[in-house]
């Protein structure tokens, strides 16, 4: 079977670092907020090309503490709407919802899967404070409309970059393309920890600041505490296994990019949508997803022939159970891209022949 996604032997090759790092922490008597979350920020800042990196407990809460900061600093109050595409991963609607603010859903755009810029005017109210764009499946969505949306309305831009680790927007890297920026280390993620960890990257002084804060019970000064604050710290842990693997992020972004320009060069079926890239950047492939009308039966062909495939996702945000009722419109094309999209195999532990062998599988398949 070629399986989905194998973190075991994604981590296999940096086995013996990681135990070093490991071992490191163990030894130093110093588990929260030490010299490895400290390193960890200030390279994933340098990475991303931006002046502050938090580290936090996860994606879910990067989000949630960026939104949370902002209420804070009087931008943004109860009630208050923000701007997010109707496609994406429940995560970004619950860091809105969690701080009693309005997600109001936008359609993506049926070739990249993104927030689709020309639809968003039209949603924006006198609630409107900010629009959260994600970089789904690791393409950056086009943020330059976006900025000058949020120029003219005087809004915040958040980006969702919890799968855009490493991907470029003209020239700029994924979490330095807005005002802020959440990031997930979850361990399926392009850059992933060995458990939950998360970040938040701005250039915003006051932000940075309010959030450090908040994450650590609304305290800058050790039991003095100015917010009423939580605990979502990154571990030290898992901080000195994410300064081992992000040495070797552009390095395994490099090898996904082969493994899916393979896919894209040699998959012909016109019973297939293949994924668009678009010219604005370049793409960090956290997932490889293509579209077909008859998906069940797509993915228990490849199934039947060895090869397991996901759904990225099959319900959307507005069908959850979790918000029955709460949003009243229709969103069309997100319907579609979730009815028939599909998730192959690929990451940097593929073998070409791997990519290869389901390439011919796909190219034989009948439909
Ligand atoms: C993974 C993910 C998150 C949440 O990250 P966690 O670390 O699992 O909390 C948020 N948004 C998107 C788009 C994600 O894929």
């Amino acid at each position: 079977m070629i399986e989905f996604l194998n973190l075991k032997k994604i981590n296999a090759v940096h086995y013996k670092e990681i135990i070093e790092a490991i071992t490191r922490v163990v030894d130093s008597g110093w588990y929260i907020m030490g010299e490895e979350v400290r390193k960890f920020e200030k390279h994933f800042a340098q990475y991303v090309g931006c002046k502050h990196c938090i580290g936090v407990a996860n994606g879910l809460d990067a989000l949630t503490l960026i939104l949370r900061g902002y209420k804070e600093l009087g931008v943004i109050t109860d009630g208050d709407e923000v701007i997010v595409p109707a496609n994406t991963y429940i995560a970004t609607i619950l860091s809105i919802s969690e701080n009693n603010l309005k997600p109001v859903l936008v359609e993506p755009d049926i070739k990249t899967y993104n927030i689709a810029p020309i639809d968003i005017e039209k949603k924006i109210t006198d609630k409107t404070k900010a629009i959260m764009p994600v970089h789904l499946f690791g393409q950056c969505a086009d943020m330059d409309p976006i900025n000058n949306l949020a120029q003219k309305y005087n809004l915040k831009i958040i980006e969702d970059s919890a799968q855009a680790h490493g991907a470029i927007y003209m020239g700029k890297k994924a979490g330095c393309l807005g005002d802020a920026s959440g990031f997930s280390f979850y361990p399926g993620k392009n850059l992933g920890a060995l458990g939950d960890g998360g970040a938040v990257t701005t250039n915003d002084d006051d932000l940075a600041e309010t959030i450090r804060a908040i994450g650590n019970y609304g305290s800058q000064k050790k039991y003095y505490n100015d917010y009423r604050g939580v605990n979502s710290r990154l571990d030290e842990i898992q901080a000195a296994i994410l300064n081992v693997k992000l040495k070797y992020i552009d390095f395994e972004n490099k090898k996904r990019n082969e493994l899916a320009n393979y896919y894209l060069d040699h998959i012909q079926n016109e019973k297939i949508i293949m994924p668009f890239v678009a010219e604005y950047g370049t793409h960090a492939w956290h997932l490889f997803v293509i579209r077909t009308n008859r998906r069940n039966h797509f993915q228990k062909y490849l199934y039947n022939h060895q090869v397991q495939t996901m759904t990225h996702y099959p319900v959307p945000p507005y069908k959850q159970k979790a918000y029955h009722k709460y949003w009243r419109g229709e969103y069309p094309i997100s319907d579609q891209i979730h009815n028939t999209i599909c998730s192959l195999p690929l990451n940097q532990m593929n073998e070409k022949a791997e990519i290869q062998f389901i390439t011919n599988l796909i190219n034989t398949y009948a439909g």
